[in-house]
């Protein structure tokens, strides 16, 4: 087998989600939030663009972890209904191998249409690097849905190792547990994706070398809370509200969070298939009018409890909703000696953030992704990027949905790079010159 066959093998191998194994941790042990808000759907009006949409119609899917509230907020609250789209169905995933499964299969086949995104899966579908047979889904990313409200959590046996943010101080630590044969062994979601990139990029800027000090897998989900009050598992990457979770039950403590590794950094996104995109282009835009009216209405600060509330029910997260509201709302007991975090800010933000627009997607942070997914030899070095991104990131489609939208120009980005991006150990990332940024890496696979 070669090595870009095993590669794609790697990465069609392992579908299991975080999401799953939190679904299935909480179910049992919380009832159902007992009053789900009901739809408040507004008539459908025309808001600027023009005649209706050609269709009514979309099933968008989602991961139940707070990535997903603007889907879910915009369904319940009437926003798509708002603007033409008076049918949607939000479709929770078992998975992300089932969600990436639902999009090959397309609505027509009782699939999906759209969904809900960690990056650069759109891409590996695009490309047919995630598919059966290679088979390439044309994919469009449309909008991001959110920025933050990621961490990684530790297994409780690690207190007083400063497994913190700056992990130099626990390098020592790390070759110990390593030449006592029992690496520290880190969970992730979905290979390649974010989860995965953010616990990399936390390892690497410690002096840690993910391929060769630690052990990375991705979780099965019947055994992962179970492999972590055993401490098989040492580490675990994922979305809020689970690391809530693993603090609040004793099991272990917070890392860090990714507003730490990166403040206002980009997390996940909302694409859709490009056959559909094009046929329907009017509902496409629709969609975006919708689910940035939802993340405008997520980031008043005095909806966040009615959003808990809606997120809570029993078709979406069913979880109780004061187990979602601290990291909602930017409150994280770090455990382990650090310092609570109680700031709005550093919690999960949906439509503006310290850098800016959190909805627009901008083409930089793609080719950050796609650039770190070369750095840890998931991708080959020539990958072209560029045009990668060219064909499928639709910034142009948001903007135009923006525009008939009414959104107010100062809240429409006039590039599609965000700039140089920082990092909390000071290194930098310039996407008009990503291999000045691998060469900057102390540890990578990537040969350069
Ligand atoms: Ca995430």
């Amino acid at each position: 087998m070669s090595k870009f066959s095993r590669r794609q093998f790697l990465y069609t191998a392992s579908t299991t989600a975080a999401s799953t194994v939190l679904l299935n941790a909480c179910t049992s042990l919380n009832p159902p939030a007992p009053n789900q808000p009901q739809t408040t759907a507004s008539p459908a009006v025309n808001v600027g663009g023009g005649e209706g949409p050609e269709i009514t119609t979309a099933r968008l899917g989602y991961i139940p972890i707070f990535e997903a509230t603007p889907i879910i907020v915009a369904k319940v609250k009437g926003f798509f209904e708002k603007y033409g789209m008076t049918d949607v169905q939000v479709v929770k995933q078992a998975s992300w191998g089932a969600l990436r499964d639902n999009v090959i299969i397309g609505s027509k086949g009782g699939g999906l249409d759209a969904a809900q995104f960690q990056m650069p899966m759109p891409y590996l579908l695009n490309e047919g690097l995630i598919t059966a047979n290679k088979e390439k889904i044309p994919m469009y990313v449309l909008l991001q849905t959110s920025t933050q409200g990621n961490g990684i959590a530790i297994a409780g046996k690690h207190s007083g190792k400063n497994v913190h943010l700056d992990l130099s101080q626990a390098k020592s630590y790390f070759t110990q547990l390593k030449g006592n044969k029992k690496p520290f062994t880190a969970a992730y979601t979905f290979p390649g994706a974010n989860q995965e990139l953010w616990i990399r990029y936390w390892l690497a800027a410690g002096g840690i070398n993910p391929d060769t000090d630690v052990t990375l897998i991705a979780v099965p989900p019947p055994q992962t809370v179970a492999n972590m009050k055993t401490g098989t598992m040492d580490g675990f990457s994922t979305g809020d509200p689970w690391p809530y979770r693993i603090v609040q039950e004793n099991i272990g403590f917070m890392g860090a969070l990714t507003a730490q590794i990166w403040k206002a950094h980009p997390e996940e996104y909302f694409a859709a298939r490009a056959d559909w995109a094009d046929q329907y282009p009017k509902a496409t835009k629709a969609l975006l009018k919708g689910l940035m009216e939802a993340q405008q209405w997520c980031d008043d600060p005095a909806n966040r409890d009615e959003a808990l509330q809606i997120l809570s029910g029993r078709e979406y997260f069913n979880l109780a909703a004061d187990i979602l509201a601290p990291p909602m709302k930017g409150q994280y007991n770090m455990g382990d000696g650090q310092p609570a975090i109680n700031d709005f800010n550093m919690g999960p933000l949906f439509w503006k953030d310290s850098k800016g627009s959190v909805s627009y997607p901008y083409k930089s942070h793609d080719t950050w992704f796609l650039t770190e997914n070369i750095r840890w030899g998931m991708l080959p070095p020539d990958t072209d990027v560029k045009g990668w991104i060219e064909r499928v990131n639709r910034e142009d489609i948001w903007r135009e949905a923006a525009t008939e939208a009414g959104i107010a120009s100062a809240d429409i980005p006039t590039e599609t790079t965000r700039g140089i991006e920082t990092f909390f150990d000071g290194v930098t990332f310039d996407a008009n010159d990503p291999m000045a940024y691998l060469k900057s890496l102390k540890i990578k696979k990537v040969a350069l």
